[in-house]
């Protein structure tokens, strides 16, 4: 008996008791690869004695101080880091607790700032079908991830959402990538003309979609054309890099492999690396002034915004990532990784797809390889299950192929993996598949 609200109180959650490296530990004694980072979270694995030693040194001198009376050495310190990560000296970074509390921010500083140019009516914010932008109500709005939408439907927003870029299902066999690439951008364009450059404030997307897909990156050009198209319209673009972002694609931000830069930019999972509940907005200069210049400030605010401890966390998370030079480590790794899961994989009569960026990355199950059917996605939750029987920590998801139907495996191991690790991973993945009927699950 237990007075814990559990995720599923169905289902039997074993008492995580340590971590060390690339490794979990439970109550039982039983030791999982982390492969998936939790939920892509776990970026410098566990117990890192740096990440330990900033907490530790922080909540000593300062835990916490209300940002309405304070401000904090860490949270300057993570800004200026931050903004010189994102590429302009003058950026603006409002830090936040998490993911959905980044995209919730983001769409109420469009708000704020369209009010600020005289355009109140730029209200809406556009997203793409098959994506997460988080489970608050504005955040769920520009979602859209149909299973964590469906019960909560008549309190979003009707938003305009189009259709995603990915290349596995959409593009045509006749197309060229960046053929695709732009077809899947016009949407966009599309859409802005149905609905009106005047009620459109921003539009909103993944950089890599990560749990609703499972990886998928644009295809060449695509976010270039996203960007002129944002630019031609006078429409915001915000990129959610919460799972791709803080250097899981290989870069620090994955929109700098797709040589455009937002005017918003939110972060999370790995930038505190689950050391400490940390979230971010990167926002352009001319955003924050904009809404300083016509109102004073960003009518906004959370109790723990800029938390020393957790800014202190992230900052030490960010120098060993410099430190250990681990951006390289991602990419050494992902290749080998990539390249491992192919050859193991690759004539799976189950395996539709190997993609990603960097330690993002997705395998796609389908029911038939040559025409793609989708996998039933009742195997998910058995695969993550069969993964941790096999001493394996995985992130399956559902709704691959077209929202509901499909099935996926989400792979976002520690940057701190060895060529071992990898082997590990691929050894005891397919035991687990192994383990799960995928022919009539
Ligand atoms: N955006 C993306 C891309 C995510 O993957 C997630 C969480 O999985 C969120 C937003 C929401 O973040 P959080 O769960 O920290 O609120």
């Amino acid at each position: 008996m237990s007075n814990v609200f559990y995720r599923d109180p169905r289902h039997y959650y074993p008492q995580a008791t340590r971590g060390e490296g690339v490794y979990l530990y439970d109550a039982a004694g039983h030791r999982y690869l982390d492969g998936s980072g939790g939920a892509a979270v776990s970026c410098l694995g566990h117990g890192h004695p740096a990440i330990i030693r900033a907490i530790q040194h922080q909540v000593a001198e300062l835990a916490y101080a209300h940002t309405a009376f304070f401000t904090n050495a860490p949270q300057e310190k993570l800004a200026a880091r931050l903004a010189q990560r994102y590429g302009e000296d003058d950026a603006k970074v409002y830090f936040v607790s998490g993911g959905s509390e980044a995209n919730e921010t983001a769409i109420k500083l469009v708000r704020q700032y369209w009010l600020a140019r005289g355009k109140p009516d730029k209200t809406m914010i556009a997203s793409r079908l098959y994506s997460y932008h988080g489970n608050t109500l504005g955040a769920l709005s520009a979602s859209g991830n149909v299973g964590r939408r469906g019960l909560f439907g008549p309190l979003l927003h009707d938003w305009p959402r189009i259709e995603p870029c990915y290349a596995y299902r959409h593009r045509r066999e006749n197309e060229t990538e960046e053929d695709y690439g732009r077809r899947a951008a016009n949407a966009l364009e599309d859409a802005i003309l149905e609905h009106g450059a005047d009620r459109i404030g921003a539009f909103i997307a993944e950089t890599v979609v990560g749990a609703t897909l499972g990886a998928v990156p644009g295809a060449a050009g695509y976010f270039r054309h996203i960007r002129d198209i944002c630019d031609r319209h006078d429409i915001l673009l915000i990129l959610d890099e919460v799972m791709a972002g803080a250097g899981r694609a290989g870069t620090y931000f994955a929109f700098e492999q797709d040589g455009i830069r937002p005017d918003l930019v939110t972060i999370a999972k790995g930038l505190g690396g689950g050391y400490q509940p940390i979230g971010a907005v990167v926002a352009q200069s001319a955003i924050h002034d904009e809404i300083v210049e016509a109102f004073g400030h960003f009518e906004h605010g959370h109790t723990y915004i800029g938390h020393a401890t957790a800014c202190a966390a992230a900052m030490a998370v960010s120098d060993v990532l410099d430190d250990e030079e681990l951006l390289t480590n991602v990419q050494r790794i992902s290749a080998l990784l990539v390249e491992g899961l192919k050859d193991a994989f690759g004539e799976h009569p189950n395996v539709g797809d190997v993609r990603g960026r960097g330690l993002l990355l997705g395998i796609e199950l389908v029911a038939d390889r040559a025409t793609k059917g989708p996998m039933r996605p009742a195997v998910a939750p058995l695969i993550k299950e069969a993964a941790m029987t096999e001493g394996l920590i995985i992130y399956p998801g559902s709704g691959s192929a077209d929202g509901t139907a499909g099935a996926h495996i989400l792979l976002a191991p520690p940057f701190i993996y060895s060529p071992d690790n990898v082997d590990e991973l691929i050894e005891k993945l397919g035991r687990a598949l192994a383990r799960v009927d995928l022919g009539s699950a």
